[in-house]
């Protein structure tokens, strides 16, 4: 029996997998095996910046598999203004729960960092073999090195120890469950919020920055598939871009006319080019995934956008706003 223990589960993602394990047939490609038992925890059940809640939550589930997706996560504003806590706060969690797996003899282990691992000078598309070559973008350094530290410490574990440990590097995602609290909330779920709220208060809607920003959105039940995928069938060291095609850029304002779409608003938009709005693009090349997985089809961007409108729509009390 497999026991696959997901660390960040009552997250955006984790709750996308939740969604893909509970929902695709059971022994199908992203369904659960009758040999496997899937375990979801989030911070109150241990905080994984404590070593001592680690071990102990370890000891609890006895994980042979670990995908592990906590971490302080947050838009560019939060990033911005508390680098030093994403920093130490998520090489805490990271530690604690790379180290534990080494202790406890879990089989294989798969982290998520992001593509704010990569230099904020490079040569685009970003993949696989560009992480390590000049400092990430300024403006969210506590949160990238942290993650990128994770790379370092699985070629670590390797090395010295021999362990399956890897990474998963997805693109922006978004989706049903995700953090709509427009403080500390990504662009997406940011704005469908701002646009609820101008149109119950006859208020305009004002996207942040100029609209002109380029971003490469995964679907969080797209990118559950893909982790499935990557836990069964991926055994390297080296991180893997989990993404839809570089082609499949959106700008900020295609974005925003998405949303205004998706929730019948029909107010005023405007841009308030004095907001900062981080880099200007940062397309990922997801061909190494396209290589090794065959066929995959991603949800339609705008498919995937309306089910999380609705979902926000359906859930407005109990969403994370
Ligand atoms: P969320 O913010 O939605 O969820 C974070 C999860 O981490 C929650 O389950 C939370 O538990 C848990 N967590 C936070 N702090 C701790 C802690 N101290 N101890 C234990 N658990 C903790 O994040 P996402 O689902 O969006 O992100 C999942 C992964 O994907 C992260 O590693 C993130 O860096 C990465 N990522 C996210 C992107 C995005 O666009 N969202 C883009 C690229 C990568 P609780 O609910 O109890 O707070």
């Amino acid at each position: 029996m497999s026991v696959i223990l997901v660390t960040g589960g009552s997250g955006l993602v984790g709750k996308a997998l939740q969604h893909v394990i509970n929902t695709e047939p059971v022994g199908s490609r992203f369904g659960r095996r009758p040999d496997e038992q899937w375990v979801f925890v989030s911070s109150s059940e241990a905080d994984l910046r404590n070593a001592e809640e680690a071990r102990l939550l370890f000891e609890k589930y006895k994980p042979t598999h670990v995908i592990h997706l906590a971490a302080i996560v947050g838009g560019v504003y939060i990033n911005m203004k508390n680098n030093l806590n994403f920093l130490r706060d998520n090489i805490l969690i990271n530690d604690n729960v790379l180290h534990t797996a080494y202790q406890t003899k879990v089989q294989k282990v798969i982290s998520c960092l992001s593509t704010c691992v990569f230099p904020d000078k490079v040569t685009y598309p970003l993949d696989e073999t560009k992480i390590h070559l000049g400092p990430p973008h300024d403006s969210n350094f506590g949160y990238s090195y942290a993650k990128r530290l994770v790379d370092v410490q699985n070629r670590a574990y390797k090395d010295q120890f021999g362990c399956n440990f890897t990474a998963a590097i997805p693109t922006s995602i978004f989706g049903p469950y995700d953090n709509f609290e427009l403080g500390s909330a990504h662009v997406i779920p940011a704005l469908i919020h701002k646009c609820y709220l101008a149109q119950k208060n006859g208020t305009p809607l004002v996207i942040g920055g100029s609209g002109k920003p380029l971003r490469q959105f995964i679907y969080s039940y797209d990118l559950a598939k893909l982790f499935i995928w990557q836990l069964r069938e991926y055994d390297d060291v080296e991180p893997i871009i989990l993404s839809v095609a570089e082609d499949q850029e959106v700008s900020i304002k295609q974005l925003a006319e998405a949303i205004v779409k998706a929730m019948h608003f029909k107010g005023v938009c405007l841009f308030d080019t004095n907001q900062a709005e981080g880099q200007f693009r940062k397309p990922a090349s997801n061909a190494k995934l396209m290589t090794l997985i065959g066929d995959f089809e991603f949800t339609p961007f705008e498919k995937a956008l309306d089910e999380t409108v609705q979902w926000f729509l359906r859930h407005y009390e109990g969403a994370r706003t």
